[in-house]
């Protein structure tokens, strides 16, 4: 039996166990899905145990996707976002990858939403923004990052190629020519509130959220009542997850049964 499994603390409300016990039982794999909650001054120890035990893989979160780099191969975009969300431990040593950069980029194909050329906006600079900036600007998007920390936002733009930044209140100016917007900040998880002035919104404009619970966020529901796009949260978690299950295991995932999986807990 295979073992994959999640590293975070907390790991209680995650998600990825039944999508991805579910993609298990679609493609007959002998294999489980298990959540691991270490102390954070434990990562070291945690790592070295799961490969001695012959884990096959883990994602990472929550506070462990920076302090990981430490302990792997990270990968080159994985190394460029500063982020690991992924590590595969079937070669001589862990490798580190990231998948939320192709979880974002995928949910926005998927939706038939256009990257090379387009003028992109992402609200955000924490750990979600990074990977969202270079998923975009790897498939030729110019993006703009606007953070509420501005400095955040300016730093993260000189290692994005063809980025600028800016602080909240750069947000209209750089919607209005906008092709793409992406909220990666928290707002909109805890209470119904929104990053985004409505009035900036329009129809010539794809909106997606990186927040999933709520599925519908107050961004969503205005976005859509401007006449743009929308692509929910969820569909980067489920992507984010396809590119892990695919380089682990090698097999085209089951992406509707891993997407019912995620959808019915929502
Ligand atoms: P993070 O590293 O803690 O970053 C949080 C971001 O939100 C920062 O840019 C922060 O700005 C901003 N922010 C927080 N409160 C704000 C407020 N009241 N007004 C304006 N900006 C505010 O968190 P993260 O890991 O990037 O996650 C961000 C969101 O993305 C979360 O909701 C998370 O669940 C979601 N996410 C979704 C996926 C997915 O697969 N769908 C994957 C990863 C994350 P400052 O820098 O100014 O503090």
């Amino acid at each position: 039996m295979d073992v994959f499994g999640l590293i975070g603390n907390p790991v209680g409300h995650s998600l990825s166990p039944p999508m991805h016990e579910a993609a298990y039982e679609a493609l007959d794999l002998d294999a489980r899905y298990v959540t691991f909650e270490p102390q954070p001054d434990d990562l070291e120890h945690a790592l070295a145990g799961a490969a001695a035990l012959g884990i096959s893989g883990l994602n990472v979160t929550i506070p462990f996707k920076q302090d990981v780099l430490e302990y792997v191969e990270a990968d080159a975009l994985a190394s460029r976002i500063g982020a690991v969300n992924t590590i595969d431990f079937s070669g001589d040593v862990p490798t580190g990858h990231n998948t939320d950069a192709i979880g974002a980029v995928r949910s926005l194909r998927e939706h038939d939403v256009p990257l090379e050329g387009a003028d992109a906006v992402v609200v955000g600079a924490g750990g979600a923004g990074r990977a969202i900036a270079f998923g975009l600007a790897d498939e030729g998007a110019s993006v703009t990052i606007c953070n509420r920390t501005a400095s955040k936002a300016l730093a993260l733009s000189e290692d994005v190629p063809d980025a600028s930044g800016g602080g909240l209140e750069d947000l209209e100016g750089a919607i209005a020519d906008a092709d793409l917007l992406v909220n990666a900040t928290s707002v909109g998880m805890e209470a119904d509130e929104t990053p985004v002035p409505a009035g900036a919104l329009h129809e010539d404009l794809a909106v997606m959220d990186a927040v999933y619970r709520p599925l519908e966020t107050r961004l969503l529901r205005e976005a859509r009542a401007a006449g743009a796009t929308t692509v929910d949260g969820a569909w980067m978690l489920l992507y984010q997850g396809v590119d892990a299950l695919e380089r682990w295991t090698g097999e085209t995932a089951p992406v509707d049964s891993m997407n019912d999986a995620l959808r019915s807990r929502l």
